[in-house]
């Protein structure tokens, strides 16, 4: 086993390829650490890509961290239509609250302080207090533990406690001290998704090559079994009365505050569905299938009728439900056909 180059040595071979090598993207020149914590929420089982566009959105639409916690709960998941998994919206609401509240509008530099506001992990916690503050704290997200499983060979699973564990300790092992947490963190989580990409790593091309320990790297990291995903199917009604579509709003703590096409009880017998979608719900795949319905004598306290004209603009949908609005609405709209 070669002897590994010192944390300052490995720390500057990444900052050099991380100045030549680094992405533009919009929060890497934030200079408000909100800017940072929204960008951390979004980018939470989103890829960057896909975050760009909703990041822009919402800075302009909730620039500071007051404006977002006096914002109410139906705007800000309207705005975070597309992205899924809705409870990172709802949390980020609440944080930005919290910072109002317990912190006088402003961001604690401090991970344990960001830990305890709600939605934020470990992870966003050292991500916030490195990005925003320059603070040598550590933030292992899924490409900085492929990095590090990989560079340190290490093959206990990683979402194990022990192998979670191995990881953020070799994370913080690798930190500078006082400040500059900002390129390191940003540097080993580029190296992940540029150079260390879960199949075919750029070993040649890696800066940290010479020391890596990995001896056949496409196998790491370990992870344990996946989650089996559950199919399940909803049958869904489509209620249009005077121009006005019938929506009833979730509660419970992944869907609260989204609205459905109301849910019917059984799929009807001998009628074909309006519209078909399959779409992901956590680890669930749902198959949406909606039924024409007569308008109920008087809508139930968590129903409401939303003009065709302005629903999508008005209400948070899960994906399949804006996909079967998006396709049935222009039939039912005069301007439209
Ligand atoms: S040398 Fe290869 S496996 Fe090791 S850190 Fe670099 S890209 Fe990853």
């Amino acid at each position: 086993m070669n002897a590994l180059s010192s944390p300052e040595a490995l720390r500057l071979k990444l900052g050099e390829w991380f100045q030549k090598h680094g992405r533009q993207l919009p929060w890497r020149d934030a200079v408000s650490p909100y800017a940072v914590l929204v960008s951390e929420f979004m980018l939470q089982q989103t890829q960057v890509v896909s975050v760009i566009p909703y990041f822009k959105r919402w800075m302009t639409r909730f620039p500071t961290v007051q404006t977002l916690a006096e914002a109410p709960e139906e705007a800000v998941l309207q705005l975070w239509q597309g992205l899924g998994y809705y409870s990172r919206a709802r949390n980020l609401h609440k944080a930005a609250k919290a910072v109002v509240d317990r912190f006088g509008g402003e961001l604690p530099d401090d991970p344990a302080q960001l830990a305890t506001l709600p939605g934020v992990g470990p992870y966003s916690a050292g991500a916030v207090a490195a990005f925003a503050f320059d603070k040598p704290a550590a933030a292992v997200d899924a490409n900085i533990a492929r990095v590090l499983a990989r560079f340190f060979n290490i093959h206990t699973p990683i979402d194990s406690p022990g192998g979670n564990r191995e990881i953020w300790e070799r994370a913080a092992g690798l930190l500078p001290s006082g400040s500059g947490g900002r390129l390191h963190t940003s540097a080993l989580m580029e190296l992940g998704a540029l150079v260390c990409t879960p199949k075919k790593p750029g070993c040649l091309v890696c800066p940290l090559h010479p020391d890596c320990l990995a001896t056949d790297p496409e196998l790491l990291p370990r992870k344990g079994a996946r989650k089996a995903t559950v199919r399940l199917q909803e049958n869904a009604a489509w209620c249009v009365s005077e121009g006005r579509l019938l929506l009833e709003q979730q509660t419970g703590r992944r869907s609260g505050g989204l609205w459905k096409l109301p849910l019917l009880e059984s799929e009807p017998e001998g009628e074909p569905p309006l519209f078909e979608t399959v779409y992901p719900f956590t680890h669930h795949r749902i198959t949406l299938r909606v039924y024409p319905s007569q308008a109920p004598a008087a809508p139930k306290d968590f129903q409401r009728w939303f003009a065709l004209e302005s629903v999508l603009s008005e209400a948070a949908l899960p994906a399949g439900h804006r996909r079967a609005l998006l396709a049935l609405i222009s039939k039912h709209t005069p301007a439209a056909s």
